[in-house]
């Protein structure tokens, strides 16, 4: 999974500042906005928050370059109403090149269930490649019949079995004047079959899985944002949400992080507000996690600072950790870890 904040609004907390500070101000916008500075744009991004004044958050918007997901991600991700996504098609995009499924982390650990995971993906492949040519093949012949019938016999052809452009180059057929902007049939058909592609693709994907990858971009404002994390980094979130969440968390720490400070699941910041579903295992103790042994993965660690706030940091190995920790003194402790 890659997520990059592709974009954001320019001084995200000097415009979130301004807007709030104008409601309770007899100056100017504009005198409002140039009279902050980053300090006390942060000092009442704060008093905001504490007073659960939300509103002025919608001005600041973060745009996050999101691949390597599944479309079973997506389907949870585009629940969050309020905010702007733009998603690659399985329409326009022939899934023959670009299928490549997330296998789901906790496979790795599980052989049986890997084969058949990748049993099903591989079966799901070649259903798509075939569904998608038998469509196409069969636009053609409807398209086609009629024009080929002027010049050849036809009358047998199976259009079913037989393949449309191979019929035309056995029977040697290039030109049957159907347009004279077309340089021949061949080329006509040719084109014809580029245009059939999409509608082949667009019934073949049916068979593709939840697995299926996909690329997006998404645009969220702050508030929005807030309300993403406290549910999508929780425990109780699907793994692969909740790790795309953290990434996106701590992407918009860096630009923007008094507007961020409290982020996360509620238990980061207070008690867990899930009730009989808590998870019942909010951030562990360091010293018992890093102990799943995954490959490829980044290591997400959360630090208290010496003045209480926290800073989330992705590590590559899991001793990285530690160097950071041991060299970073405005840090008082390491509160979790874990593997994403
Ligand atoms: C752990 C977990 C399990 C889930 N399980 C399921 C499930 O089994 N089935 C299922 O269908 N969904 C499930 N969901 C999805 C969940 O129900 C929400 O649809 C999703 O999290 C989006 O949340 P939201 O509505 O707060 O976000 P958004 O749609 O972005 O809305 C943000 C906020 O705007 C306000 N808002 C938005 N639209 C309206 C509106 N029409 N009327 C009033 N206020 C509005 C609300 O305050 C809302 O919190 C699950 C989510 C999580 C985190």
């Amino acid at each position: 999974m890659i997520v990059k904040l592709i974009s954001h609004t320019n001084e995200p907390e000097k415009v979130v500042a301004a807007a709030a500070k104008l409601c309770y101000s007899n100056s100017k916008a504009q005198q409002v906005f140039s009279s902050l500075t980053t300090e006390s744009a942060e000092r009442f991004i704060r008093k905001l928050q504490s007073l659960g004044h939300d509103s002025p958050l919608e001005h600041a918007s973060f745009t996050f370059a999101i691949e390597g997901v599944s479309r079973s991600l997506l389907a949870q991700v585009t629940r969050h109403r309020i905010a702007s996504y733009s998603v690659q098609s399985q329409r326009y995009v022939d899934m023959n090149s670009s299928f490549a499924p997330i296998e789901p982390a906790i496979l790795e650990k599980i052989p049986e269930a890997n084969k058949e995971y990748k049993a099903a993906m591989r079966n799901a492949a070649n259903s798509y490649k075939k569904i998608q040519a038998l469509v196409v093949n069969a636009q053609l012949w409807n398209w086609g019949l009629e024009s080929l019938k002027n010049f050849c016999d036809t009358s047998k052809v199976n259009i079913e079995t037989t393949d449309f452009m191979d019929f035309l180059k056995k029977n040697n057929i290039t030109d049957t004047n159907t347009d004279e902007n077309v340089k021949d049939f061949a080329d006509l058909a040719r084109r014809k079959k580029k245009e059939f592609t999409k509608i082949g693709s667009e019934n073949a994907r049916s068979v593709l899985p939840n697995a299926c990858n996909t690329q997006l971009m998404v645009t969220m404002n702050a508030r929005e944002l807030l309300n993403f994390f406290k549910l999508r980094c929780c425990n109780r979130a699907q793994a692969e949400v909740r790790e795309l969440a953290w990434r996106m968390l701590i992407e918009v720490q860096k630009v923007a992080p008094a507007l961020f400070e409290h982020a996360g699941p509620t238990c980061l910041h207070g008690g867990c507000t899930e009730g009989s579903f808590c998870c019942g295992k909010p951030f562990k103790p360091a010293e018992n996690s890093l102990q799943v042994n995954r490959i490829n993965n980044s290591y997400l660690c959360i630090f208290r600072r010496n003045n209480g706030t926290y800073k989330i940091k992705l590590f590559n190995s899991p001793n990285a950790y530690a160097d950071y920790y041991s060299t970073h003194s405005e840090l008082s402790s390491l509160e979790y870890t874990e593997l994403l």
